[in-house]
Order: structure tokens, then sequence, then C-alpha cells
């Protein structure tokens, strides 16, 4: 039986398994909306966070999101595109986790998304923490256990 109490899986900090937020791909909510469809595309992630000018996180943004705030009754409207902003169509209501907080408390939301934002105390946008990652983690973690 592996003991996960171990310290060295659950009590692990965020900090040290989140993808940090230089090299998360990112738009700002005044961003066009077809400027947020070219990161998605070239970039092949289904969702991305979204900042403001201040590096606070404000939401998130995806390329279904995308579609539907361009579905007219009759036709996509693409023309919509160019006109609409970020801020119009992403989702707000997204869970968020502290920079300071161990995976412990990350796993239930992890079990629903795909990846976590993390903040600061302040809700400057630090990274993510992918579930990939954390299984990953895991994975090692099993595989060092039955060595011993
Ligand atoms: P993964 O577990 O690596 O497949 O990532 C799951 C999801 O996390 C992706 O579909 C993206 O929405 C998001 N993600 C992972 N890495 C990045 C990154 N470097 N920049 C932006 N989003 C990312």
């Amino acid at each position: 039986m592996i003991s996960l109490y171990s310290g060295e899986f659950l009590e692990v900090s965020i900090k040290d398994l989140m993808i940090p937020s230089e090299r998360v791909a990112h738009v700002q909510v005044g961003n066009s909306l077809e400027h947020a469809l070219l990161v998605l595309t070239k970039s092949g992630y289904t969702a991305i966070p979204v900042l403001d000018p201040h590096y606070r996180l404000m939401g998130l943004i995806s390329t279904p999101i995308i579609m539907d705030s361009i579905l007219g009754l009759q036709r996509i409207e693409f023309e919509q595109l160019e006109r609409k902003r970020v801020e119009e169509a992403m989702n707000t209501k997204i869970p968020r986790i502290n920079i300071h907080s161990t995976l412990k408390s990350s796993l239930d939301l992890l079990v629903d998304h795909p990846f976590l934002c993390i903040e600061d105390d302040s809700g400057i946008f630090e990274g993510i923490l992918t579930r990939r990652t954390v299984l990953l983690k895991l994975s090692q973690q099993v595989k060092r256990y039955n060595k011993k």
C-alpha cells in the first residue's frame, strides 16, 4: 500500500508543480476574439487564461466559447471575431488556487478541470497546475515506491 501521506506527494507545494506564468499562453481582456482564436489554434490548447493589464487573472477563454459567441440564428457571424473583445465572451466562473496551497487542496478541483489557474494573495496570475503534471508526479511516486 502506498502511503500518500508521506509528505512527498500530497504536501508538495503548488509552487513546485506549476507551469510558471511566463510559459503559459494567455490573452488580455481587451484583445479581440480573433486574436484569442489565433493564440488557441497556434498553441493547440483548448482553453487559456485571460489577464488584465496588471497581470490579474480575469477568466478563461476557449474555442467553444468563442464559437458560441459568434453563432447567429442563421449562420456563424465570422465578422464578429474582429469586433468582439475577449472580456465579452470569457468564462469568469473559474476555480482559482492560491500559490501557497498544497496539492491536497487542489485534487478535488482537478477531477473536473484539466488545469487550474494559480494566483498570489493579490490576485496576480502566477501560473497553472495541470492534471498531467499531477499524474506524472503520482506516477514517479509509485515507481519510486515499487523500487523499495
Ligand atoms: P495538458 O495536461 O498538458 O494536456 O494541459 C491541459 C490543458 O491545460 C491544455 O489544454 C490547456 O488548456 C492548458 N495548458 C497546459 N499548458 C499550457 C500552457 N503552457 N499555456 C496555456 N495553457 C496551457
